[in-house]
């Protein structure tokens, strides 16, 4: 089963709605409530309800030593 993309910080609750939930990193092979987790992954917490979903961990950026992706440069200089 392959999880939906990190959806941010924003996100909309499925059960109730609200947007935005709290975000928890699960490492790989992590025994959780919902049973054992083989891959790393982020776990949304929805602020209002409390429901629970997983979301993927982003993907590794292309930053080197000695050159910086864009995505970082953007984050690093708006
Ligand atoms: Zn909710
Ligand atoms: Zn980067």
């Amino acid at each position: 089963m392959s999880l939906p993309p990190f959806s941010g910080d924003e996100p909309t609750c499925i059960k109730c709605g609200q947007t935005g939930a709290h975000t928890e990193y699960i490492p790989a092979r992590t025994v959780r409530w919902t049973g054992y987790q083989a891959t790393e992954c982020l776990q949304r917490n929805c602020r209002r309800c409390g429901y629970a979903w997983d979301e993927a961990v982003v993907p590794p950026c292309p930053c080197t030593e000695n050159s910086i992706c864009s995505s970082c440069y953007d984050r690093r200089y708006p």
